[in-house]
């Protein structure tokens, strides 16, 4: 694989960072994730648009500009001749002698991007559907900043496998959160699409933003407000969207079995309708 590093286009086991990097040291970055399909960015404006908020939260430098970063991703799709997949993009502080307190203006924040080559639109997941599990959201108070802190997601996902599930929901004053690496949704007995509005409490998805429209334009009714575990578990359908799944089925929760514990029908046309548009104004 070819990877990015601080200019640098080269083979990804040349590819250094100072092990003084804040972002090795104390998680201090931000990252995106933008998906690759038929060799083409989905959704590209929008990712860019929440680094830039990720940034501006947390005073860091950007990098580079816009357009540059474009030029980096595309290199990135042609150097590595991805279809489909994932490209990685990590912007931390920079290196600088270890201290909690923001090193000066004029350290070099550093910047990172490689691919992921995978399946995303032929995925098992998406026929069969995912199995979750429900644990206490213990990450901090500001998960609308896309950071580089994700130990507990990925404790979550841990506990998620280890009692045979796919992923994990994760849940506060009784209220579903997210998932570990995704937005939560169910569709209730009268048909209506539930989410969690936006806040601090969650991440600010990109395919959120996009598959909320579409239910909108498809004349689906929407209600951003939280929900329980217990309305979860006994709704029509549920289901989870992130930029590297789109639109996944959810079919069991805590074991229970969501609707005829099969992909529901909601879930599966706002999967091919986002997926169509997708397409179109990928870039
Ligand atoms: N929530 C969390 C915690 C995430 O890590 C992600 C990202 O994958 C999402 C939600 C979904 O956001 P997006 O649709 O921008 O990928």
């Amino acid at each position: 694989r070819t990877v990015y590093v601080n200019g640098v286009f080269c083979p990804e086991d040349e590819g250094r960072i100072s092990i003084f990097d804040r972002g090795f040291l104390f998680s201090d970055g931000v990252y995106e994730v933008t998906s690759v399909v038929e060799g083409r960015l989905i959704d590209f404006a929008n990712h860019m648009a929440r680094l830039r908020r990720s940034m501006a939260e947390l005073a860091l430098k950007a990098p580079a500009g816009e357009d540059a970063l474009l030029s980096i991703h595309r290199a990135l799709v042609d150097k590595n001749a991805l279809t489909e997949g994932l490209i990685y993009l990590q912007v931390t502080r920079g290196a600088a002698d270890r201290d909690f307190l923001y090193p000066p203006e004029e350290t070099q924040p550093s910047l990172v991007l490689f691919t992921q080559a995978k399946s995303l639109i032929e995925t098992s997941a998406a026929t069969t559907g995912l199995s979750i599990v429900t644990l206490p959201d213990l990450r901090w108070q500001r998960r609308d900043i896309k950071t580089v802190q994700l130990l507990y997601s990925s404790m979550a996902k841990m506990e998620a496998k280890r009692r045979g599930a796919s992923d994990a929901w994760m849940v506060e004053d009784g209220l579903v959160t997210e998932g570990s690496s995704s937005n939560a949704y169910i569709v209730d007995a009268s048909g209506t699409l539930v989410t969690r509005p936006l806040s601090h409490a969650i991440l600010p998805g990109i395919t959120r933003t996009a598959v909320l429209r579409l239910a909108e334009e498809t004349g689906l009714a929407v209600e951003e407000r939280a929900f329980t575990v217990e309305e979860a578990k006994a709704a029509r359908e549920a289901f989870i969207t992130s930029a590297s799944s789109f639109v996944l089925p959810v079919v069991t929760i805590d074991g229970a079995r969501i609707g005829n514990g099969q992909p529901g029908t909601i879930t599966r046309r706002l999967r091919a309708i986002y997926l169509e548009e997708a397409l179109k104004t990928a870039i």
